[in-house]
C-alpha cells in the first residue's frame, strides 16, 4: 500500500484525546467549515502556508523567500513582507529558504508505513498506560482507506486505536474500512436545529445525527458523544436542550460538553483566514456550570 495522507500536525503524550498516553494524528480536510473551528488549517485537504509576520525582519534578511516565488505572491512594501494569498499556489518554495521559519508549510504527505513508524516509537507508553493512537483533523475520516490501512497495521502491532469525527462520512464505507479497527469513537454533536447547523457549519446535521443513530445501534465499542460549547453559537439554551433531548430521547448516555478556547484565533492572521466569529473570552465556571445544567436537566 502507497497510498499517501495529508497530516498536519502529530501530537505525542496527549492526555485528551482518549484513554492513557496518547499519539494524535491530525488529517488534512474537512467536509464542514464551523465558524468557530479551532484547526482552521486543517480545512483545506492540500498544503497551508503560514506566514508570521512577527518572525520576519526584512531589513536583516536577503530575502530569498521573494526570489524563490514564481507567483509574485511576496513582495516588499513599507519595509515589510506582503504574501498575497490570492497568488500563492502553496508550492512551499518561500518556506525552503526562510530560515527564521516566518514562512512554513504546515502538514506534510506520509505513507502508512512512514505514520506507523512515527507513532509506534511510543508503544511502550501506550502499554504500559492503556494509551494508544487517536486519529484527528480535520475530518480524518475523508481518508478512509488509508485510514483503514493505518489500523490495521496498528491493530496488527497490539495498539489501541481510537478516532475523532464531525459525523459527516459515508455510514457503509465507515463501517466496513473503519469500524472492526477502532477501540473508541468519540462523536462530535454541535447543532440540533437544521438551520443553524447550515448556517454555522454550511451543512445539513441530517447525515450527522442519522450516523449517530445507526453508530450506537451497531457498535461494539463506545461511542461517546461530545459537544463543544460555543458563547452564542452551540452554547445556547435552545440548542442544549434540544440536543439533550434528542440524546435521551435515543438512550445516549456517554457525553461530555468541551468549554470553548478562544487560543484558535491566533490562527487566522497566520493562515490568512477571514472569518467573522471571533469571541476572544474563555468560558467562566458559571457559564459551563449553566451549560452543562441545559444537558442535565432536559
Ligand atoms: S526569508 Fe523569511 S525572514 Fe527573510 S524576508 Fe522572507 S519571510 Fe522574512
Ligand atoms: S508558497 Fe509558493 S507561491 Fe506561495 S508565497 Fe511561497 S513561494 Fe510563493
Amino acid at each position: 500500500m502507497d497510498s499517501k495522507a495529508y497530516i498536519f500536525d502529530i501530537k505525542r503524550n496527549t492526555s485528551e484525546d482518549g484513554p492513557g498516553i496518547r499519539t494524535t494524528v491530525f488529517f488534512k480536510g474537512c467536509p464542514l467549515s464551523c465558524s468557530w473551528c479551532q484547526n482552521p488549517e486543517g480545512i483545506a485537504s492540500g498544503p497551508s502556508l503560514s506566514f508570521r509576520a512577527e518572525l520576519c525582519h526584512p531589513d536583516d534578511c536577503e530575502r530569498p523567500c521573494i526570489k524563490a516565488c514564481k507567483t509574485k505572491a511576496l513582495t516588499l512594501r513599507d519595509r515589510q513582507l506582503r504574501l498575497d494569498r490570492e497568488r500563492c499556489d502553496q508550492c512551499g518554495r518561500c518556506a525552503a529558504v526562510c530560515s527564521r521559519h516566518a514562512l512554513e508549510q504546515v502538514g506534510q504527505w506520509l505513507s502508512v508505513d512512514e505514520l506507523f513508524y512515527r507513532v509506534a516509537i511510543d508503544k511502550p507508553f501506550f502499554d504500559a498506560t492503556g494509551g494508544g493512537v487517536t486519529a484527528s483533523g480535520g475530518e480524518c475520516t475523508m481518508q478512509m482507506s488509508f485510514l483503514h490501512e493505518f489500523f490495521k497495521k496498528l491493530k496488527a502491532a497490539g495498539i489501541r486505536t481510537a478516532i475523532e469525527t464531525n459525523g459527516m462520512f459515508n455510514f457503509g464505507r465507515f463501517a466496513r474500512l473503519l469500524l472492526p479497527w477502532l477501540d473508541l469513537i468519540y462523536f462530535d454533536l454541535k447543532l440540533i436545529d437544521e438551520a443553524a447547523s447550515i448556517q454555522h457549519t454550511g451543512h445539513s446535521n441530517r447525515p450527522i445525527l442519522d450516523n449517530l443513530l445507526r453508530l450506537t445501534e451497531c457498535a461494539e465499542i463506545p461511542v461517546k458523544v461530545r459537544i463543544p460549547l460555543i458563547p452564542n453559537i452551540t452554547a445556547t439554551d435552545e440548542n442544549l436542550c434540544g440536543i439533550a433531548r434528542f440524546l435521551r430521547e435515543h438512550r445516549i448516555k456517554q457525553v461530555s460538553a468541551l468549554p470553548y478556547n478562544p487560543l484558535w484565533l491566533d490562527k487566522l492572521q497566520r493562515f490568512g483566514i477571514d472569518v467573522e466569529y471571533r469571541h476572544s473570552a474563555f468560558m467562566s465556571d458559571t457559564e459551563i456550570e449553566h451549560c452543562i445544567d441545559c444537558l442535565q436537566a432536559s
